[in-house]
């Protein structure tokens, strides 16, 4: 046996420690919901191994999650008998932060957001139970090993790590008791207890029993699948909660979908759209989160079951007809599963354009947390572009604060205008301040005013809306002769300003030389002398702004 070690956590995990410790956050109840997702996680994974390896599950195949309080010992335990944790394992999953999200949500900490607020909206994980605990013991057996181990941290100085002792190891699984500390003792409290797992966590896959010293254990919840159950027996709250689990996340859902395809292929969808960006939103792996069951059994959290562009969404496919024994290989070129993420995909953006057309209100709310992930679809799906075109929302040069649709603008041409005009910029405030918009204003013509990065990208490889083209204000000629102005003739020069232009146009050619390839005169500008703008063809400024962004 290797005796006791003692480790440091990775530098990370001390400043999350410390947050979690030192902040003021008040509602400390959440690391429950932690402790009994993570331990339902691990019955899940065990069961999805035991689908190839029977042998895991030994003679017990009961997955379930066991509490128990000692309010004289002022602890509490979570216990589970699922896939448990090597020596390896515990060292990396408890002494190190592995998820973008997490270093995401350390890094918004860094730049001056509350961390009680972040704390109250974003799963935190194992870590959190550093609120409640001044010590924690976790011991755990890896399915199918013959040594079991002991974490052990004060949350402070690292951890300890030595081979589990007796009767302390369990057959199977993972054993996280928690030493409270003097604020939260209210945690041995059956009461307390029964409390938080109603309100956070009666909806896990995996049943939760409660012990009492000397007592028959009680069952908190039955670890049915809320997914499986008719709609009408769901209550809002039960969704909520449920949405809470699947998600990691502790907002409110924006939208909720639920309901059961019969047909060729019968299987449940229960998907949300949050009302906060994840974290890794935008990471590059751009992962989705939906998780896949097969019948009830948990089989994969990333399998691409929708597009990237729908990434945000959270929630739950489970299939009646593929087979329990899926490999790898095949979930990633499966006929049953691309159906499904064809259809999972058009349901998600019809109830996004219905939601548009019901409560405003709250599509804006979607809108403004995932807009721009949903148009990175119009650049990289151009089968669901039309149907996206539908639901995309714009600032404009008519919009104030509120925001326009493609059909908004077509509905507000003017006379002879044929395009639609669009400006690429880094922020809308910098957007409207452009000279290049003084002749479409002097017109009365719409622009659409261009703010996000994935902008550039769909605007220059989407064909038009209706038959109209998109066209750069900042690019080639501005085409506006035939657009009456507003309130004023189009001014005609007089012979001394024609021939004083020309010779003008022909002086600054000479001046410029090599640094432009073309001066001339333009009614974009009302009152700007002049402006830059790019050639008909080839990138935009911005585009080619962006671009270097991406390759520096
Ligand atoms: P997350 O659950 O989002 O991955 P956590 O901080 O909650 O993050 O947990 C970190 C990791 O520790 C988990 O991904 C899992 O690998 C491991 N873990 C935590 N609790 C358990 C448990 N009860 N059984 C097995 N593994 C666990
Ligand atoms: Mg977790």
């Amino acid at each position: 046996d290797r005796p006791t070690e003692t480790h440091a956590f990775q530098a990370e995990v001390s400043r999350l420690l410390h947050l979690m410790v030192h902040s003021v956050y008040s509602n400390r109840d959440i690391f429950l919901r932690e402790l009994i997702s993570n331990a339902a996680d691990a019955c899940e994974k065990l069961r999805y191994l035991a689908l190839e390896t029977p042998a895991l599950l030994g003679d017990d195949g009961n997955l379930a999650i066991t509490l128990a309080a000692d309010p004289a010992a002022k602890t509490l335990t979570v216990a589970d008998n699922g896939i448990g944790m090597t020596r390896d394992e515990l060292i990396e999953n408890l002494g190190t932060i592995a998820k973008s999200g997490t270093k995401a949500f350390l890094k918004a900490v860094g730049e001056g957001a509350k961390s009680s607020n972040l704390i109250g909206q974003f799963g935190v994980g194992f870590y959190s139970a550093f609120m409640v605990a001044s010590r924690v013991v976790v011991t755990s057996r890896r399915a199918g090993s013959d040594q079991a181990w002991t974490w052990i941290s004060d949350g402070i100085n690292g951890y300890d790590i030595r081979p589990a002792e007796g009767d302390e190891a369990p057959a199977r699984g993972t054993v996280i008791r928690l030493e409270l500390n003097d604020e939260s003792t209210t945690y041995a409290d059956e009461a307390t207890v029964e409390r938080i797992v109603e309100t956070y966590s009666a909806h896990v896959p995996v049943p939760v029993t409660f012990v009492k010293a000397g007592e028959d254990a009680k069952a908190l919840s039955d670890g049915s699948a809320l997914w499986a159950k008719p709609k009408s027996e769901i209550t809002k709250e039960a969704y909520k909660e449920f949405y809470g689990n699947v998600s990691g996340q502790w907002d409110e859902p924006a939208m909720t979908i639920h309901y059961k395809a019969e047909g060729r292929h019968e299987y449940s969808v229960l998907l949300f759209v949050p009302s906060m960006k994840p974290f890794d939103l935008f990471d590059p792996a751009r992962k989705g989160h939906l998780k896949l069951y097969v019948r009830r059994v948990f089989i994969a959290d990333d399998v691409d079951l929708l597009p990237h562009w729908l990434r945000f969404a959270r929630g739950v496919v489970d299939s009646e007809d593929l087979p329990l024994n899926l490999s790898r290989e095949m979930l990633q070129h499966n006929p049953v599963l691309e159906a499904i993420r064809k259809n999972v995909t058009s349901r998600l953006l019809s109830e996004l354009a219905k939601l548009a057309e019901s409560d405003a209100a709250k599509f804006a709310e979607i809108w403004e947390a995932f807009g721009p992930v949903l148009k990175e679809g119009l650049y990289e799906d151009a089968e669901r572009r039309d149907e996206l075109f539908k639901i995309v929302r714009f600032r404009t040069t008519a919009s104030g604060e509120a925001t326009r649709t493609l059909a908004d603008y077509v509905a507000g041409l003017k006379e002879n205008q044929t395009k639609i005009y669009y400006l690429l910029a880094d922020d809308p405030a910098r957007a409207a301040a452009s000279p290049h918009l003084e002749g479409f204003a002097g017109r009365g013509v719409e622009v659409l005013l261009l703010t996000d990065p994935v902008d550039a990208f769909w605007v220059r490889t989407a064909l038009g809306f209706e038959g109209k083209p998109f066209q750069s204000v900042t690019q080639g000629a501005s085409d506006l002769d035939a657009i009456p102005l507003v309130d004023a003739a189009e001014p005609t020069p007089d012979a001394e300003t024609a021939t004083g232009t020309v010779a003008l146009v022909a002086r600054l050619k000479e001046l410029l030389g090599d640094k432009v390839s073309d001066v001339r005169t333009s009614n974009r500008l009302a009152s700007s002398p002049s402006c830059l703008v790019a050639p008909e063809y080839g990138p935009d400024k911005q585009f080619e702004k962006i671009m270097a962004r991406h390759q520096g």
